[in-house]
């Protein structure tokens, strides 16, 4: 069927509710250009479509092309796009869909060698990779997925490092204060006896701050890190304890200011205008990018790593480690062509990710949760698959924590997005059920917040006034408009009309809404507690996010010490294999703080890097090389 020659103005479904324009180019047979506008899209999760599905469209002449793993969204976006252009012009776009797939050519097997390869693109991998160049190691990362980035790129972005001196210029939120006098009075018998010395020295510091009747926020290195393991030490069904190793949770707190400080050298850009934290984080020391979401942290790393030499190999999964003598000596992996990639290497660095999209893994090791549906959704990248566990294994690594997995309760019914609706920070959340009756604390750790929703149905609202509105976290105007129109999102002039659009009785929410404003003027919440209040919810128009648990994060994983070496079975350090990121256990035990894990990624992954140098340096001076 011959098309009429032009180009045709049509509309690409892109993620969430937006659609991104397309400009395509028919000649009477062939489609002759593609142009996507691509501005509007979240940076770095779908970049890879636009670049690589245009190219094989064209090349290829037919529409029947691979979506790009990871990007399958806006991959039949694109096609469909260019389908509808197709139409348009009169031609059978069934037909291009039906044509036969572009060739793709069968590539040789091939070997590298290099000091030390990195398995994971993410970012604790690109983080490792910097920090290797940066003392003049040749590195190799392997990334199975088209694109760079992991999960990383889909982090909201706030990373908590206590950083007193800044956070001073910010004014305590009514209930803080509360928070800390608890934590002042708690009897050193509650606290397990590694952390008994340093919580002393906390309670000290918050009785002097407390004394000062000073008003500005306070946070230190040891509020950190007492937080960070009282908020992982949880029982799991079987009545196993567990909480964040001492050392471990230490060289995090201790050694994240530098990573800021480090990334910032790098080009990270942080908003320090305001001090903020994602949900569960239950204390503001979150040092957020300016640019939205993770891929800020991602695309300076990326860009960084490559301008700086590193050889980054994409598409290409890990999948044996290489053997010689019994001892590792690199990888062997496969790339999307089919061929074998072999990697030799001095040393090994594992940064492939958790496990949070690899549901029936989640469910094997679950011992936290009573049920976990098969249908779960995720709001991990579908690449996070555990690879890094199982190849672990295959070196006699031992894990730590597996049972332990985190569902992220403001996730996206459907899809499990966190980003969508109005996801302002924790103290102006007001979490609903389908009654319209608050059920929890909104300032509580996720796994507390998660297990409330679940006893309520699964589903709930969080509920959000104009002024809210505008605290919400990587989002527009556009976006929340579009979400609107699409029913994922509802919005209302008044209360009364909002309840009735998410079937809840109008008098109910409008009570529940009038108590939290009570309580936010009071500074206390005699229901449930909540421990920080900002903002009244009070003008319209007013909105409801519909929400639900989703697998969010998996705390278990490769047992590390703090050189981030990963010990063996037998407790021993299996030589030259590292680990960093959400692939390694330990730190954050039953339950992570939210903005805990890219303080954990960036600095452990610069940790590894630094023990691999430090490792070579003190070889090198029993050798006498560095003589020469
Ligand atoms: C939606 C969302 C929002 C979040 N928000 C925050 C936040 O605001 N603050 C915070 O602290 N944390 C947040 N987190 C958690 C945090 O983003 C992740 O825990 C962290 O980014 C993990 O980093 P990583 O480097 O360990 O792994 P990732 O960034 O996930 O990278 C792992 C990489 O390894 C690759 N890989 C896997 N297997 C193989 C293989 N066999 N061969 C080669 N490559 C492989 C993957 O494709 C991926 O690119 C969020 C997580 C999600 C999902």
């Amino acid at each position: 069927m011959t098309m009429r020659a032009g180009t045709y103005n049509v509309r690409a479904k892109g993620h969430d509710s937006s659609y991104m324009p397309m400009k395509v180019t028919l000649s009477e047979d062939k489609i002759k250009n593609i142009k996507i506008d691509s501005s509007g899209e979240t940076k770095g999760v779908a970049d890879e479509v636009f670049k690589r599905l245009p190219k094989e469209i064209i090349g290829g002449q037919t529409l029947n092309v691979d979506a790009v793993s990871g990007a399958t969204i806006s991959s039949h976006g694109v096609v469909d796009g260019i389908a509808e252009a197709i139409t348009q012009a009169g031609g059978n776009a069934d037909e291009w869909k039906k044509r036969s797939k572009p060739v793709k050519r069968n590539g040789q097997n091939k070997e590298y060698s290099t000091d030390v390869v990195v398995v994971g693109a993410g970012g604790a991998g690109l983080t490792a990779a910097a920090r290797l160049i940066q003392n003049n190691k040749k590195v190799i990362v392997l990334e199975k997925y088209p694109q760079i980035g992991g999960n990383t790129t889909r982090a909201g972005g706030p990373m908590n490092a206590a950083e007193p001196d800044w956070q001073k210029q910010f004014k305590a939120l009514p209930g803080e204060k509360q928070s800390l006098k608890k934590l002042a009075v708690t009897p050193i018998e509650h606290i397990d006896p590694e952390y008994r010395a340093d919580f002393k020295k906390l309670q000290e510091q918050i009785q002097k701050y407390l004394a000062s009747g000073e008003n500005y926020l306070f946070d230190s290195t040891l509020l950190h890190e007492i937080q960070t393991y009282l908020g992982g030490k949880r029982i799991d069904l079987n009545g196993n304890e567990i909480h964040g190793n001492y050392s471990l949770v230490n060289e995090l707190v201790n050694n994240v200011l530098d990573s800021v400080k480090w990334l910032t050298d790098l080009g990270v850009k942080f908003d320090r205008s305001q001090v903020t934290m994602p949900v569960g984080a239950l204390w503001r020391r979150g040092h957020k990018p300016v640019e939205p979401m993770g891929y800020a942290f991602i695309h300076v790393l990326g860009d960084w790593v490559k301008a700086h030499g590193a050889t980054i190999l994409t598409d290409t999964r890990a999948e044996h480690f290489l053997f010689k003598n019994g001892k590792i000596a690199g990888i062997i992996a496969k790339n999307s062509a089919g061929s074998k990639v072999i990697v030799h290497a001095n040393n090994v660095i594992m940064t492939s990710g958790g496990f949070g999209a690899n549901t029936p893994m989640v469910k094997k090791y679950n011992t936290y949760w009573k049920h976990i549906d098969d249908d779960i959704a995720t709001t991990n990248s579908p690449a996070i698959t555990g690879d890094g566990i199982r190849l672990g294994q295959e070196a006699g690594a031992d894990l730590v924590g597996m049972g332990f997995i985190q569902l992220m309760p403001v996730s996206d019914p459907k899809t499990g997005e966190i980003f969508t609706g109005i996801q302002t920070p924790p103290e102006n959340f007001i979490m609903v059920n389908q009654k319209g009756k608050r059920f929890v604390n909104e300032f509580a750790e996720r796994d507390t917040l998660a297990k409330a929703a679940i006893a309520n149905g699964g589903l709930f609202y969080l509920i959000a006034d104009d002024k809210m509105k505008d605290t919400a976290y990587n989002t527009s105007q556009a976006a929340i408009d579009a979400q609107v129109k699409a029913g994922t999102l509802f919005k209302a002039d008044t209360l009364a009309d909002l309840a009735k659009q998410i079937h809840m009785d109008p008098g109910t929410l409008i009570t529940t809404i009038k108590k939290y404003n009570s309580y936010v003027d009071a500074g206390k919440d005699p229901d449930f507690g909540k421990s920080a209040f900002n903002l009244k919810c009070e003008q319209g128009p007013f909105y409801a996010t519909p929400r639900k648990p989703a697998i969010h994060h998996t705390m278990g994983g490769l047992k590390i010490n703090t050189n981030a070496q990963v010990i063996a079975k037998n407790g021993k350090v299996i030589p030259s294999l590292y680990a960093a990121g959400e692939v390694a256990g330990g730190i954050h035990a039953g339950n992570r703080l939210g903005g805990n894990s890219l303080a954990d990624i960036f600095t452990f992954g610069r940790i590894a890097a630094d023990s691999i140098c430090k490792k070579d340096a003190s070889a090198d001076v029993t050798s006498g090389a560095s003589q020469n």
